[in-house]
């Protein structure tokens, strides 16, 4: 899901809308217009895109083979449901398939029934989304039948009525059994239930006659091969954790709907008002679909075979050739960086002007985007960054399915960073925002964000921990992408790359913690790389670097002690022989340590690099040679990322020489916005 930008980029959008009026670009040296990118990659609005592109040979040659090719199904659905688009209730019924993976006998069940989150003000959902659900908006789900065929009983009368210990919350119910599931032992439940469809405020629900369908059955939690049930109740910050299965799933909806839908579209049929659609999939573990009268469709096939098809409202046909361009090019990356897309088709749902809030969130090969159909035409790249993030999240998430309740750094933190990478592999120097006359690049954006909220959270806390959509987005999203492009930046981009591309097809299908991300970056980077990730992570790790103090003087031929009180500040000039030297005294304030340069300006017009490991609190960087040092500053080139102040990273013997050398207009634009959007 994509959260943070959203408030900001109206008000970027108007300000933008404002500049671009009033002023010509003041940045020359900003990359060049979109429209007018060199790369054959590069979206052209008003048509489709290029089908060929010339990319360089996949990277994947260099790493592990994927761990499978399938997943192994625990939970398969086949379910049939039926859309009433103007009471807005689903009813639905089928079976659930359940094997027991655990090492674990198992007394009980647990179902996730998301949609009572939405069913009064009382819920978890309702009490901690600063998005209520209107009056008249509530929605529900009721199961009416749970029927255990193996032991030939509805379970149902059994369950617990409330989630645990929250009398006012029925989205995370146990169902006892009466006797145990065995492990590998399969068991068929029959199910049917009658649901209210809430009015759209968070991902699902309706907005007038479109509908989006999401987290909408009786789904089971996932179980851990030790045998403990993952199971958490709705809380506006916590997504989701399942596991994988076989979906079958017919859906039931008005004739002159437009259906875009998770899984393969097997049958279709039309009787009177209505047509049924079944869609069947495996190596899924959840399963969405959206349908609306209204929607226009646009549909490519990229080289792979994949189809990728564009649900878009009238009169926004530009946004949707941009995400379908988007897509496009996020699905052979993301293919060659962290395994091959596995599903034959991706559906991209750009919900209408009242159903925005259903934008921003990503389903087993449906993602829904957003951003209004005048975007493009200010040169914010919202739909294209919209876009690669849910199609990132088609990875960290959706293939490498990690628990999003417990660990959410681990589908939105490398997602965010995923998006960043790829939007600069793909557009050079593109910007996010333009129009302010100062470009707003992915990284810096990610790296301003972060600094919102430094010292407040752990990267690695359970979604609900967070005190609020602020820090859950600065921390889990920014800070995480910022600590992965510090490390790319100065440990190198391969190696990032040879570490998350090893992640993901390790553990592809499979259900991966912290711990495995860390060893794949001790083994693509070395142990200190592991440890520094894992203190970024796990605790708080931070860093500033500064320049505390600096001296600099002429030094004797034979050689005086430079800086002893009782030695001649400046030796005596010597025609011919002069010498200088130079000390510098860098500050490290936090735990973490990078390794950067320091750049040099010297008198004689000449600039130097020297590099530095900040390994102490306080270090001192000595430099001589025949000239003056007049100017240093620290990292010019702006790779660790996470460094928290970058004011305090230059010096000069002319200091009104130096904010602007030194401070990257994108990160003061970046600040500026912030400044200006943040809650
Ligand atoms: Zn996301």
């Amino acid at each position: 899901v994509r959260r943070v930008a959203e408030t900001l980029l109206g008000l970027v959008l108007a300000l933008g809308a404002v500049a671009a009026s009033q002023a010509q670009r003041t940045d020359d040296d900003a990359a060049p217009a979109p429209s007018a990118a060199p790369s054959a990659s590069a979206p052209a609005p008003t048509s489709p895109p290029p089908d060929a592109r010339s990319d360089p040979a996949p990277t994947s040659a260099r790493l592990p083979a994927a761990r499978g090719e399938h997943a192994e199904h625990v939970a398969d659905y086949t379910l049939r449901v039926s859309l009433d688009a103007v009471d807005h209730m689903l009813r639905g019924e089928g079976t659930i398939t359940w094997r027991n993976p655990s090492r674990v006998a198992q007394r009980e069940l647990w179902l996730h029934l998301y949609w009572n989150g939405f069913k009064n003000v009382r819920t978890l959902l309702q009490r901690t989304s600063p998005v209520p659900t209107p009056p008249g908006g509530y929605g529900y789900i009721d199961v009416e039948r749970f029927f255990v065929r193996e032991m030939d009983a509805d379970l149902w009368e059994r369950r617990d009525r409330f989630s645990p210990g929250d009398a006012f919350d029925e989205t995370d119910i146990r169902v006892p059994l009466p006797r145990e599931v065995q492990p590998g032992e399969t068991i068929h439940v029959d199910v049917a239930w009658t649901s209210k469809i809430p009015a759209l405020t968070l991902r699902t629900g309706y907005a007038g006659a479109f509908h989006m369908i999401a987290q909408w059955f009786p789904k089971l939690a996932r179980i851990e091969p030790d045998g403990q049930w993952k199971h958490f109740p709705f809380h506006y910050l916590s997504e989701f954790y399942s596991d994988f299965g076989l979906y079958d799933v017919t859906l039931d909806v008005p004739i002159d709907h437009v259906v875009g839908s998770t899984g393969m579209l097997t049958d279709e049929s039309r009787s009177g008002s209505r047509q049924e659609r079944r869609y069947v999939q495996e190596d899924i573990h959840d399963f969405a679909f959206a349908s609306w009268e209204g929607f226009r469709l646009l549909e490519q096939k990229t080289e792979d075979g994949v189809t990728v098809k564009c649900f878009y409202p009238p009169g926004q046909y530009e946004v949707a050739a941009a995400e379908v361009a988007a897509a496009r090019f996020g699905l052979r990356h993301f293919g060659e960086r962290y395994g091959k897309y596995p599903y034959g088709k991706l559906v991209l749902v750009h919900p209408p002007p009242n159903g925005a809030r259903a934008g921003g969130m990503e389903y087993p090969m449906l993602v829904t985007t957003g951003g209004p159909w005048y975007g493009p035409l200010l040169g914010a790249r919202y739909a294209e960054l919209v876009t690669l993030h849910e199609l990132a999240h088609q990875w960290f998430y959706g293939i490498v399915a990690t628990d999003e309740h417990t660990f959410p750094f681990l589908d939105e933190g490398l997602t965010s960073y995923a998006e960043a990478e790829a939007i600069e592999a793909w557009m050079p120097s593109a910007s996010l925002f333009r129009g302010l006359g100062v470009s707003v690049g992915g990284p810096a954006w990610h790296r301003v964000s972060a600094l919102a909220f430094l010292h407040e959270a752990s990267v690695a806390a359970p979604a609900e921990s967070f005190s609020s959509r602020a820090d859950y987005g600065s921390v889990v999203y920014h800070r995480t992408s910022t600590i992965l492009g510090t490390i790319a930046r100065v440990h190198g981009e391969e190696g990032v790359r040879s570490a998350l591309g090893t992640y993901a097809r390790r553990h592809r299908f499979a259900h991966p913690g912290p711990e495995d991300l860390i060893a794949a970056f001790r083994e693509a980077l070395g142990d200190d790389v592991a440890r520094t990730l894992e203190q970024a992570l796990f605790e708080r790790g931070w860093i500033d670097l500064a320049i505390e103090h600096v001296e600099t003087g002429r030094v004797a031929e034979s050689g005086g002690i430079f800086g002893d009180p009782r030695e001649p500040r400046e030796a005596p000039h010597v025609e011919g022989h002069d010498h200088f030297r130079t000390d510098i005294m860098i500050s490290r304030g936090g735990s973490l340590v990078f390794p950067v340069e320091v750049e040099l300006g010297l008198a004689d017009g000449n600039v130097e690099r020297v590099r530095f490991e900040p390994n102490d609190p306080l270090g001192r960087l000595t430099y001589t040679g025949k000239s003056r040092v007049v100017s240093a500053v620290i990292d010019p080139e702006r790779r660790v990322l996470l460094d928290a102040d970058l004011t305090n990273n230059a010096w000069s013997v002319d200091p009104s020489s130096l904010a602007p050398r030194v401070l990257e207009r994108a990160a003061f634009a970046g600040g500026v916005i912030l400044g200006l959007g943040a809650p």
